[in-house]
């Protein structure tokens, strides 16, 4: 148990622990549902209310986490796509990080509480903005598409686009895809630009070190 835990006089967060509620693997408090059931991602997705951390399906603990992290970069740094990003308050299930495959969902904070289980902190944290607007545009347009990500991938960012099941959605997604693509670039500067100047950019850069 963490300071915070032990000091506030509310009820603990470890009293809603139990099977549906499994512990963060970043800082053991319980996850909570967050989306149901999500085709594209073929499971539903639980969040930590203490460092963000999302999970698509079941964890297999801190470990399994650390290596996913490790995958985004390597044991010194890492870029992730920030769950606790306004482009994520912003679009829920229609957010461009939530993609097929996709198993962790970082933070600044989880991370943090990660690389602390082998003795590193956080030393640097860089707001992305290329790709950071490409995610929150992406977030936009997936907000009037039947697929998802399919603008970024048709674009060949790396991405992984769950286009629409049926052609003629597919057809109405790339026309839509073409004809707001200015529009959402329009609303995407001021809104990432915002979410960078309050620390919730939507992709971030980290860089770690040994204590
Ligand atoms: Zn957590």
């Amino acid at each position: 148990m963490d300071d915070l835990t032990t000091r506030a006089p509310t009820v603990p967060l470890e009293a809603g622990a139990g099977p549906d509620n499994p512990p963060c693997p970043a800082c053991g408090e319980p996850l909570f549902g967050w989306l149901a059931d999500q085709e594209r991602l073929g499971a539903s997705v639980r969040r930590c209310e203490s460092c963000g951390l999302g999970v698509v399906g079941e964890s297999a603990g801190s470990a399994e986490a650390l290596a996913t992290l490790d995958r985004l970069g390597d044991q010194e740094r890492a870029r992730i796509v920030n769950r606790a990003s306004l482009a994520c308050s912003i679009g829920g299930a229609g957010w461009a990080g939530l993609e097929p495959g996709v198993h962790y969902l970082f933070t600044v904070e989880a991370v943090r509480r990660l690389v602390a289980q082998r003795d590193q902190v956080v030393r640097r944290r860089r707001w992305a903005p290329g790709p950071s607007f490409a995610l929150t545009w992406q977030t936009l347009l997936n907000s009037v598409t039947f697929g998802h990500n399919v603008a970024l991938a048709a674009l060949g960012h790396d991405r992984v686009a769950a286009p629409a099941d049926e052609p003629w959605q597919r057809r109405i997604d790339a026309l839509a895809s073409i004809v707001l693509a200015i529009p959402a670039a329009v609303i995407t500067v001021p809104l990432e630009l915002g979410g960078a100047l309050f620390r919730s950019g939507a992709v971030i850069d980290l860089r770690f070190e040994l204590l």
